[in-house]
């Protein structure tokens, strides 16, 4: 009866029936997956039961790490009582009504409302539409064009796969789609100019930015997309002065600045949100991945009242707001978050944050002596390391050669789970992390990186 056997292994039945994001397709049957079984605590495990240390928390997500008993009974709990509703139509749930008050408490800036959905894509796309809407609302129809930044991630739908400034993501997806236009990416050791401070070189950007709208004409420009820190473009910790300066331009114009607090939203810069870390006043703000320690799948868009007051003038005018996901909200996914932010504030998760993120830093720090290393950086809990083939001149490596991608690989033959964007090395691990776990998730990685550079028969 089957047509496919059953007795398969998982490596098997996986090449023969995943279409895997984020993998080259062609080369998985031959790569084969990384089966992962079990997690507890800042640890995964495979099939054969060695374990690694998660250095980037899955996908920069699962901050409380593995096996916290808590958010199983928080789901189990919701799941009894109320598995599914919805909050279309005048409907709504104790949950969903619990966590959009407790987020709009916690915002840095007054926010006004908060809507719900399933992933951090859907909740920048809905801050496009909304902003879409609003212009709309105001009698400003030429008042669209969004500024998102090179290397910026937003995701991956249409219009977020647009916002997002990395190759890979538009190459070949007929992407982006009009209206989008881009700045320069904030980051000092790679775009600098010789000489230029962080402070220049941030005046500097904000003196282009504000050229880039002049150009277009500020009445077509209405917002302006960035994540505090820079996630999957590379770690990249804004150069001083950065936000400031960059948000004194767009209230010169009116335009309204779209903060994704995806990766950096519940401590993982060292404050709540890095709206707060580096001091930006944001109209709208993207929180997903910590909000539940993805647990489950969950995001939130918070907007101020500039944005909420002409979005709900328009959907009276017409009738209906028309925009909602069928998970948007979902009951158990808010649960799980809401339990998420109770055990943050009874732990004191920026306590901790603050008594291990120096030493992540410092362990960091450490490596910019090694030969292969140009720059390390980072705050809070989140960093990289630069690999370059010249330090003096930060000649990178060629593209071709993929170094990044080879000391991930081989860190993960020494136990410990990282990802390459590029050359860069992000560490991004679950916020729980101990003093000791830093220490041995380094030391494995140390070992990788020796062994890469000495099989470059430079070492
Ligand atoms: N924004 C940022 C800053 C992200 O890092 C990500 C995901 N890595 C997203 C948005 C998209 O989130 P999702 O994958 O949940 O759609």
């Amino acid at each position: 009866m089957p047509t496919r056997a059953s007795n398969r292994t998982i490596t098997e039945k996986d090449v023969d029936s995943v279409l895997h994001p984020y993998t080259n397709l062609k080369r998985h049957p031959e790569v084969g997956p990384l089966v992962i079984t079990r997690g507890k605590g800042v640890r995964v495990y495979d099939e054969a039961g060695k374990d690694y240390i998660e250095g980037l928390a899955g996908l920069w997500c699962t901050s409380l790490g593995w096996g916290e008993e808590r958010l199983v009974e928080a789901a189990a709990r919701q799941m009894r009582t109320l598995p599914f509703y919805h909050l279309f139509s005048h409907k709504t749930h104790d949950v969903g009504v619990e966590l959009c008050a407790r987020l709009l408490e916690m915002a840095p800036v007054p926010m006004s409302k908060v809507f719900l959905a399933g992933s951090g894509s859907e909740a920048n796309d809905t801050a496009i539409k909304l902003i879409h809407y609003r212009s709309n609302a105001l009698g400003l129809p030429h008042k669209k064009k969004i500024i998102a930044r090179e290397k910026a991630y937003h995701g991956v739908t249409v219009a977020t796969a647009s916002l997002t400034g990395l190759v890979n993501n538009q190459r070949s997806f007929d992407l982006p789609i009009p209206g989008v236009l881009r700045a320069g990416c904030p980051h000092h050791y790679r775009f600098a100019r010789q000489g230029e401070s962080e402070e220049d070189f941030s005046s500097r950007l904000a003196a282009e930015l504000e050229a880039l709208i002049l150009a277009e004409g500020p009445d077509t420009v209405a917002a302006f997309f960035a994540e505090p820190v820079m996630g999957a473009g590379g770690v990249i910790v804004p150069p001083a002065g950065y936000f400031p300066k960059i948000q004194a331009v767009l209230d010169r114009y009116d335009i309204l600045l779209v903060v994704d607090e995806v990766i950096c939203g519940f401590g993982r810069t060292g404050k709540m949100f890095g709206t707060e870390t580096f001091g930006i006043r944001p109209d709208m703000m993207t929180l997903a991945k910590g909000l539940s320690s993805g647990y489950a799948p969950i995001s939130a868009l918070m907007v101020n009242e500039r944005v909420y007051g002409p979005v709900a003038e328009e959907s009276g005018r017409i009738g209906v707001f028309g925009h909602g996901y069928t998970y948007g909200g979902h009951p158990v996914s808010a649960a799980v978050a809401l339990e998420t932010l109770n055990i943050y504030a009874e732990r004191d998760i920026l306590a901790h944050i603050a008594k291990v993120g120096p030493v992540l830093q410092e362990g960091l720090g450490s490596f910019r002596d090694h030969p292969l290393v140009g720059e390390a950086r980072g705050i809070g809990l989140i960093g990289a390391l630069e690999l370059v083939a010249d330090k003096t001149s930060r000649a990178p490596f060629p593209p071709e050669r993929t170094m990044g991608a080879k000391v991930v690989a081989r860190a993960q033959d020494k136990g410990v789970i990282l990802r390459a964007m590029g050359d860069a090395i992000a560490f991004a691990p679950p916020l729980i992390i101990t003093e000791a776990e830093i220490g041995d998730m380094l030391r494995r990685f140390k070992a990788a990186l020796d062994e890469a550079h000495g099989a470059l028969g430079l070492g």
